[in-house]
């Protein structure tokens, strides 16, 4: 369905960070969306990046590459698991670019002559910002949800662009969803509200009243905490709803259907009912999900492994793939850059399959590279992601083509043999926004394993990177057993290696995690697991 006017939901964060805003807006539009409404999701951040390609994984955890390219924040990648949609530029804002848009208008003289400001010129720009997916007339609801936590300084800008917006489009037309944490104190013995009763008076001075709270707590919320809140926040009774914790992210939507945050939206946004969501398919994925038939043990290696959010598409994607062959995945972070080589291979001989991550630079590439050399050697089954397959592809060229100064010229930029290289026309030396990045189509051979795994000649895959596979070696490469199995159809570049005599040993230039959803796992993902379980059964 389609109503006349977008509809918006404002989400904001309060007491502390990390308290789950994206998982309960992805929830929400998930419960909204099985209604038979059109809804996206939106993030805010407030920090000064442009966005966040240029990001260590340790600031924010992985990059998350949409179709069009955008390097954005990794809740877009929950909100495309959740609601099987595509998200784009314009679902993620940053600080650095409402300003950068600002900056490049008044150089423009766009101005006038005017003094430019916080408010009325960022604001204005957010409003903009948030606007242009309502505008698009292809959305019902539009979530947008803030980064941060209420009290920062740099979302002062924002919560006042929710101000506004509430005023300007009307009370019908605006729902402000609070998510605050209300904490057990175990020396008392009691969840305690106080951080909650503050956090939504900061908001009130900014002139925002939430009209929901979503607490965020361990144990369940009685009536009496619940009134106790209400009484405090100006808060329905009914709009007090409490988020536990949940055993899995993918449990979320149901527990926020069972404290009916779906209807108190509607009834907020005066929109129609219709019928409750059913979520069948959800709910079959979560049915196999709590009944695995077995487990399979799958080794992650790279260089952020301590922080499991560096690789949280990965991670989800072999959770999707496992489910789906109702397996319990049991992974192993394997990592690349502490670990001795003799650690490596002693974790490897402990798990069915390995991941080679996707990274940038030289650290931790002697590990991957053991790994990679170990499951040539050792019939393990390997997926090797951009990153991955490049050093495999080194690895290769040095132990079977005997290239023993075969390298990337990111890592080595006098090397004699390239194997892995920059193209001539991408000599550039900005690093934000420069890489190969987005969407792009690849057709596969028609006698590879891939083609047999996806089922289709043309693939469209998502890439992040800046170095390409050299061509130069690639009959070396060919008559040695490691195939191309996919090129880029303008470029020809190659897209994906495949080792021939092993039981799945399949390395990508693109990055397959981007795409994998709950309701569509990635084909190759459920290939590799399922054959690794079967490799590991034989
Ligand atoms: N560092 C490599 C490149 O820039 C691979 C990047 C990646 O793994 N995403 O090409």
């Amino acid at each position: 369905m389609k109503t006349a006017q977008s509809k918006y939901i404002f989400v904001t964060g309060g007491v502390a960070s990390s308290l789950g805003k994206g998982i309960i807006s992805a929830s929400l539009a998930k419960l909204l969306q099985d209604r038979g409404f059109s809804v996206t999701i939106q993030k805010l951040d407030p920090y000064i990046n442009i966005d966040p390609g240029t990001l260590n994984p340790y600031e924010h955890g992985e990059c998350f590459v949409t179709d069009d390219g955008a390097e954005t924040d990794l809740d877009l990648g929950h909100y495309e698991r959740f609601l099987n949609i595509r998200t784009s530029q314009d679902n993620n804002v940053t600080t650095g670019r409402i300003y950068q848009s600002v900056i490049d208008k008044e150089r423009r003289g766009a101005f006038l002559g005017k003094t430019v400001q916080v408010i009325p010129h960022i604001t204005d720009e957010i409003k903009n910002r948030i606007q242009r997916l309502g505008n698009k007339g292809i959305y019902d609801i539009v979530i947008t949800e803030i980064g941060g936590t209420v009290g920062d300084i740099e979302s002062l800008p924002y919560i006042e662009a929710v101000r506004q917006l509430h005023w300007e489009l009307g009370d019908d037309n605006v729902a402000i969803i609070h998510l605050t944490l209300v904490p057990f104190l175990a020396a008392a013995g009691e969840l305690k509200t106080k951080p909650t009763q503050h956090s939504v008076k900061f908001l009130m001075q900014s002139g925002v009243q939430p009209d929901v709270l979503v607490c965020r707590t361990d144990r369940p919320l009685s009536e009496s905490i619940r009134r106790k809140i209400a009484l405090f926040t100006n808060v329905k009774l009914g709009n007090v709803i409490a988020s536990l914790d949940a055993e899995t992210i993918y449990d979320v939507p149901l527990l926020m259907q069972a404290e009916q945050l779906d209807k108190v939206i509607l009834n907020k946004l005066n929109l129609p009912k219709g019928n409750d969501p059913k979520l069948i398919e959800w709910k079959a994925f979560l049915d196999k999900f709590k009944h695995p038939k077995d487990t399979i043990k799958i080794g992650l290696v790279g260089k952020y492994v301590e922080l499991h959010d560096a690789y949280k598409s990965i991670h989800e994607s072999l959770i999707h793939a496992a489910t789906y062959n109702q397996l319990k995945l049991d992974i192993k972070w394997i990592h690349s850059e502490k670990l001795s080589d003799a650690k490596i291979i002693s974790a490897l001989k402990d798990v069915d399959a390995a991941v080679v991550a996707p990274g940038f630079g030289e650290r931790g590439v002697p590990g991957k590279m053991t790994a990679l050399k170990y499951a040539r050697e050792n019939n393990l089954p390997l997926l090797g992601i951009c990153f991955g397959m490049q050093i495999a592809a080194i690895e290769f060229a040095r132990n079977v083509l005997g290239l023993s100064d075969a390298d990337s010229t990111e890592l080595n930029p006098e090397t004699k043999e390239p194997v892995i290289s920059l193209l001539e026309n991408q000599k550039l030396d900005l690093l934000g926004g420069t890489m190969r990045l987005g969407a792009q189509t690849c057709r596969l051979e028609k006698d590879s394993k891939v083609y047999k795994i996806y089922g289709t000649e043309t693939i469209s895959e998502r890439h992040r990177h800046r170095y390409e596979f050299n061509n130069k070696y690639l009959d070396r490469f060919e008559q040695n057993g490691f195939k191309v199995a996919g090129r880029d159809t303008k470029t020809n570049l190659v897209e994906i290696l495949e080792l021939q005599n092993h039981p799945w040993f399949i390395t990508t230039q693109f990055h397959p995690e981007y795409k994998s959803t709950v309701l569509n796992p990635h084909p190759l993902f459920v290939d590799f697991v399922k054959t690794a379980y079967q490799y590991k059964n034989k």
